[in-house]
């Protein structure tokens, strides 16, 4: 785990690098909308700390990142009709970017399971 990393595209986006629009943020995350959203409302909750993936997180951002998304699925106006939050973690489980990221996606019945 370190703080930042050069070749690492979210850590691009958090440091200001690529420019971005956040939808929140705190002292320890920040929560932006996906490039190429699966559904009407797809925001990535993402650790300012680079943190490579979901085995090398802690419980406590962990704890974190989900009541962000809980806190943006309110304010998005998908908390009743529901909602998925998505953790890939690394080739098997369809992660692409190697920064920890919490997918919230909304806004359209899901599918289960999910391929
Ligand atoms: P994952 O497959 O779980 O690693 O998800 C990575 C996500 O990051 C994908 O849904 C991409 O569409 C998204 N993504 C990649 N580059 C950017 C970017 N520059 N800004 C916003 N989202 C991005
Ligand atoms: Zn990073």
């Amino acid at each position: 785990m370190v703080e930042k990393k050069d070749d690492c595209i979210f850590c691009k986006i958090i440091s200001g690098d690529i420019k971005s629009e956040f939808i929140y943020t705190d002292d320890e995350i920040v929560a932006f909308a996906d490039i190429d959203p699966q559904a009407p409302v797809h925001v990535l909750i993402v650790p300012k700390m680079h943190i490579e993936n979901l085995n090398k997180a802690n419980n406590d951002i962990l704890g974190k990142c989900l009541g962000v998304a809980v806190k943006l699925a309110g304010k998005q106006g998908i908390s009743d009709q529901g909602y998925r939050t998505v953790i890939n973690c690394n080739k098997f489980g369809g992660q692409a970017v190697s920064h920890l990221h919490i997918h919230l996606l909304g806004g359209r019945q899901k599918l289960w399971p999910p391929g």
